[in-house]
């Protein structure tokens, strides 16, 4: 392929070319150094300047309040999953999962491994294509924590909104739509993503962390493994993946230079709503997983009349330059992943594609 692919995949997705083009300049020779950043000692001022202005952009950006940390690890989410257990899970308490997809699956399986877990609700029976209905207000006095998930890669489902948050602590998975709409901090003490989707390349995991919520973490956590180890290093504890943080810093540049959050949230709007019409207006022909006021502004769920129409839809797809529209290996279908830096131009392509593919077939 002698052009950049119309890139749809679920992460690791597209970087804005901005950013790529501004990583192949500075690639050789880094501001003078010598070197590319990530030949750079992560002790150096240099690489120092990086990490600490990506911090302060992504800061700015979400509005996160002086009271939270925000920190650069690894392990991706999943990683996650184990984390906020081993420090938050006491023994004799549960850690409580809302249920919307596979991934909130996942996260309640691995913190099952460090104690009690316990589920306070769930759409699986809809076959996740709805958000649980729940009042954290509400919750059994026992959890540690709720854990909820925030977008539905697989399913394509999102909150609109996230809960109001009752007495307990409240974790979240942004993974896959951090950085693509203003967060209310008021209701969270922890999130976390992994930056492969909205954020820049795989590698680094963002958190972040209401610091006393941190400070209330268990005694017995290994400090590779403790939230506050990390804050009080400031992420340098150990050697950050400093290519990935740099890549993070000039995605943030990138959404700066569009207009900020709420930019980026109308573009995620203007997009997602091209799709969904698409599937709407197509009488019946394209049917979305999701129910419509669950609809996941960042991954658009479909199905065709038939999985012959699908296959062939695919791989007509494929041969026109569209990549990653197949559905997750465990549902099937389609899904396109809109991400911040699939650009509008990328979707009107697709929209056309979807109408002509429904016109000959
Ligand atoms: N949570 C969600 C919502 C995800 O979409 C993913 C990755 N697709 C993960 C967790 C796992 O992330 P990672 O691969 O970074 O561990």
């Amino acid at each position: 392929m002698s052009h950049r692919a119309y890139n749809f995949n679920a992460g690791p997705g597209p970087i804005p070319e901005q950013v790529l083009q501004q990583a192949q300049k500075e690639m050789f020779n880094f501001q003078h150094a010598g070197a590319a950043v990530m030949e750079l000692s992560h002790r150096s001022s240099l690489y120092e300047s990086i990490h600490f202005a990506a911090l302060k952009q992504i800061r700015e950006i979400l509005s996160v309040p002086d009271s939270f940390d925000i920190l650069f690890l690894q392990g991706g989410a999943t990683l996650q999953f184990s984390m906020t257990a081993k420090n938050f899970l006491p023994e004799g308490k549960k850690a409580g999962f809302v249920l919307s997809g596979s991934w909130s699956e996942k996260a309640m399986k691995e913190a099952s491994f460090f104690g009690e877990v316990t589920e306070i609700a769930s759409t699986k029976s809809n076959e996740y294509r709805s958000i649980p209905e729940v009042n954290l207000r509400e919750q059994d006095t026992d959890c540690a924590y709720i854990h909820l998930t925030s977008n539905n890669t697989i399913y394509g489902t999102q909150w609109k909104t996230l809960p109001e948050k009752g007495t307990k602590p409240v974790i979240i998975d942004m993974s896959s739509d951090i950085l693509s709409r203003p967060v209310n901090w008021e209701h969270i003490d922890l999130a976390y993503a992994g930056a492969q989707k909205n954020a820049g390349m795989a590698g680094v995991t963002i958190v972040i962390a209401r610091r006393s919520f941190l400070e209330s973490a268990e005694g017995n956590v290994p400090p590779s493994l403790s939230y506050k180890q990390h804050a009080d290093k400031d992420s340098l504890y150990h050697t950050p993946p400093t290519g990935a943080v740099y890549i993070t810093k000039l995605v943030t540049d990138w959404i700066q230079d569009l207009g900020g959050i709420k930019a980026v949230e109308e573009r995620a709007e203007k997009k997602a709503s091209m799709l969904y019409e698409t599937i709407d207006q197509s009488e019946g022909y394209y049917t979305g997983h999701a129910e419509k006021s669950a609809r996941s502004l960042m991954n658009v769920t479909f199905r065709l009349p038939s999985e012959e129409l699908e296959e062939k839809f695919l791989q007509e797809a494929k041969e026109a330059g569209f990549m990653g529209l197949n559905g997750h290996r465990s549902v099937g279908g389609c899904r396109a992943s809109i991400y911040n830096a699939v650009p509008v131009e990328h979707v009107e392509a697709l929209c056309r594609f979807m109408k002509q593919f429904q016109h000959t077939n």
